[in-house]
């Protein structure tokens, strides 16, 4: 009976799927099951067996690399170009329908995308017109109003203040915003949205011909989707068309972006006459990261309820690595993947995964130092993040001054009444005359060039670096970052602007910066031994934003936050930071539908890999500029211990040689149980050094010329120093 090649290579449930006569079907199953594997396969099936055009299918992905995958593996199934097929992202696939039909949407033909900053800056261009106070009104959470709104399909006409001043003043910025963008002809992204589905509701022409051109409608990764874009899909779909949805209830991990997992769970409501199909053979992982998976999830209550198996191998134990420290945790996986790479296997087919953005940091450099090429994914690498740019620019200004982008960088960031005018005229000065801005600037404030107003603010940016130059003065480095950071103002700025996670974020990698330089060790180099510490820490900063990131085409490793990891598999992935608080996130563990979100994030993770997941936590962790000594994560002991092995270090480095044999298996580690180091150092041990003074030994790893030692400094702190540098005495 089996009457196309295209269904060979798939199980019987999977085969229903693809074959499944024309009515909306749910596609509702677990990972690594074939879900994607199965969409794609269906749209060959319509294609080749029931004689669709491409033209008349219509398919929504996440990403945009995942459009461009799945046009690419259709046209291999079909052996043909398929350029009519409508395959993208629902931005993308709106944005594509209010380009053919500019002129019925109401927009310029030229029309541009307006970005979240462009967005930012607009509403608070329009604010200053309207003559609002942005500590009372931080312009974020108007951008976070207006966005809410379009995605509830509200235009401000529809929108009641309810005699609330508060609200009507919010619906008045919503409605100069909107009529500003239409002036502009510019379009956000949920305008992009709400736009394509006005103009379909509206037009019943235009709609008439869609729902007579798409006669089928694929979505993946369906439990993702939020209430503008389902709204778009039945739309779209009308009564006719119908709808092939493939998603997965445990997976849905964009709760706190407005995604509805409901949309999944009514599914079957909304689209009367509609087949679910489960698919339960999983095909991606071992036995036992499969079993760890589902032992997990099932800890989550109200859950659609799957059951996964595979007749692939048992595998490998989930390795379990308890690391004394962050710098522990990523130079064990530099190790494991090093190791990885000597066995033949790629880089590529590596993974490293973690909760927030912050962490990748320390893996950054660790990478580096190891010569490890590797890409992030779905984010900036940490140096070349705004916040720390903004941070680094005031720390580079208080050394030089003359350092023309630092200064026009933060002039007025955070915001300091100095206006594009009064810069514009700094810049012309500098330029006549040939100095630098800080120059310039500092006559400026007796020179009567400027208005009263503003050489009165410039004359507070340069007390303001003048000032912090002098504090900074002698102390040690992360204490001069602390201060900078904190005199700045920036978390305070960012706290104000940017509400919910992406200010957190930006405060947290502020923090982390404090951290960074905290544990950042200065490689004494013999030819400069007069540098400072804070000029090599920014060199430092400077040279690592440039590194590291392997060229396009090089065989990388691959590094990315969990919820950029969905819908993808690799081979090896090391699952990072399993600590409470970071893992679960601190914002989830009190509100339990939060918490069952994290645990969905956690299984997304386990099940990107293949045939070995290595999971690790930190006894320790410098994150966000403090010391943290969280519990192992609780999703941890949510894994049945049968199928985790503890990994001890094969030669824990510093640790005496009677210590390092049984290095597997063995019980919990402690400091105190390996009292000596190998350079004869004792752990407690009080020392003095030349600059930092007296201190006691905290921690030792290394050996030969790379033995470090960590050592609690009564005046300076706790440090990491090289030995062969540090010239310890006794005492
Ligand atoms: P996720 O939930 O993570 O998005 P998924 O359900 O979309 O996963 P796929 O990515 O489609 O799963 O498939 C997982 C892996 O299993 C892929 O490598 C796919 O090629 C493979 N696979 C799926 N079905 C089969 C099959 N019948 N025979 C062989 N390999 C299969
Ligand atoms: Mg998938």
């Amino acid at each position: 009976m089996d009457v196309s090649p295209i269904l060979d290579k798939l199980n019987q449930q999977q085969r229903m799927a693809v074959s499944a006569p024309t009515r909306p079907i749910l596609v509702l199953a677990g990972a690594g099951s074939g879900k994607t594997r199965v969409l794609v396969h269906r749209i060959a099936w319509l294609v080749e067996v029931e004689g669709l055009s491409p033209m008349s299918i219509l398919a929504v992905t996440f990403t945009n690399k995942a459009a461009s995958e799945m046009r690419g593996r259709i046209q291999e199934l079909l052996n043909m170009q398929v350029g009519g097929l409508w395959v993208g992202t629902f931005h993308g696939l709106a944005h594509r329908l209010l380009r053919m039909h500019w002129r019925e949407a109401n927009l310029p033909q030229t029309f541009q995308i307006l970005d979240s900053e462009d967005q930012l800056r607009m509403v608070k261009r329009i604010m200053k017109a309207l003559d609002m106070d942005e500590n009372r009104w931080p312009p974020r959470q108007l951008v976070g109003f207006i966005n809410a709104r379009k995605d509830d399909g509200s235009r401000p006409q529809h929108l009641d203040d309810r005699g609330d001043p508060a609200l009507r003043q919010m619906i008045r910025v919503y409605s100069a915003y909107e009529e500003t963008c239409q002036r502009n002809g510019v379009v956000d992204f949920a305008e992009l949205l709400l736009r394509s589905l006005e103009l379909l509701r509206d037009n019943k022409e235009l709609q008439a011909h869609y729902r007579n051109r798409f006669r089928h409608i694929l979505v993946d990764e369906f439990q993702d989707t939020n209430a503008l874009q389902y709204a778009w899909l039945r739309l779209i779909s009308g009564d006719r068309t119908p709808v092939f949805a493939v998603g997965d209830d445990d997976q849905s991990i964009y709760g706190w972006r407005g995604a509805k997992i409901e949309n999944i769970r009514n599914f079957t409501r909304h689209f009367p006459d509609c087949e679910t199909i489960r698919l339960e053979q999983n095909y991606r992982s071992t036995e036992t990261i499969l079993k760890a998976a589902n032992s997990l999830i099932d800890h989550n209550r109200g859950r659609l309820g799957k059951n996964l198996w595979t007749d692939g191998q048992e595998g490998e134990p989930i390795l379990v690595y308890a690391a004394y420290n962050e710098i522990d945790e990523a130079r064990y996986i530099a190790g494991r993947i090093r190791q990885w790479v000597d066995d033949d296997g790629l880089r590529s087919a590596v993974a490293v995964l973690y909760r927030s953005n912050a962490q990748s940091r320390v893996f950054e450099s660790t990478f580096n130092e190891n010569r490890i090429p590797y890409r992030v994914y779905g984010g900036l690498r940490f140096f070349e993040r705004a916040e720390i740019k903004d941070a680094l620019a005031y720390l580079r200004l208080t050394i030089n001054p003359a350092d023309d982008a630092s200064f026009e960088r933060i002039v007025n960031h955070p915001p300091r009444q100095i206006g594009e005018r009064t810069v514009d005229l700094l810049r012309q000065i500098a330029r006549t005359e040939n100095r630098s801005l800080w120059e310039v600037a500092r006559e400026a404030v007796d020179s009567g060039e400027f208005t009263p107003r503003a050489a009165s603010a410039i004359g507070h940016f340069i007390q303001l670096i003048e000032r912090m130059a002098q504090d900074i003065h002698g102390i040690p480095l992360a204490e001069q970052v602390e201060a900078v950071v904190s005199l700045s103002r920036l978390k305070d700025h960012f706290r104000a602007r940017e509400k919910g996670e992406q200010g957190q974020a930006r405060v947290d990698n502020l923090n982390e910066l404090i951290s960074a330089a905290r544990s950042y060790v200065q490689v004494q180099v013999e030819e400069m031994p007069d540098m400072d510490e804070l000029s090599a820490f920014l060199s430092h900063a400077a040279l690592e934003a440039g590194e590291g990131q392997g060229e396009a085409g090089e065989d990388c490793v691959q590094m990315m936050t969990l919820h950029s990891a969905k819908g993808l598999e690799f081979p090896l992935v090391f699952l990072c930071g399993l600590e409470e608080g970071l893992f679960p996130h601190q914002m989830s563990v009190d509100e339990p539908g939060r918490l069952e979100e994290e645990r969905r994030l956690c299984y997304v993770g386990i099940t990107r890999a293949e045939q070995l997941l290595v999971i690790s936590y930190a006894e320790q962790r410098q994150l966000h500029g403090q010391t943290r000594f969280n519990a192992p994560s609780r999703f941890l002991r949510e894994l049945p211990p049968e199928l985790l092995e503890e990994v001890r270090p094969k030669v824990q480095t510093w640790q005496t040689s009677h210590h390092a044999s049984g290095s597997r298996n063995t019980p919990k580690r402690s400091p105190h149980a390996f009292a000596q180091t190998e350079s004869g150092y004792n752990i407690g041990q009080s020392v003095r050094h030349e600059k930092f003074g007296e201190g006691v030994i905290l921690n030792a790893e290394g050996s030969g010329s790379h033995a470090r030692v960590e050592v609690n400094f009564q005046q300076a702190g706790r440090k990491w120093l090289v030995l062969a540098f540090a010239r310890l005495e006794k005492c």
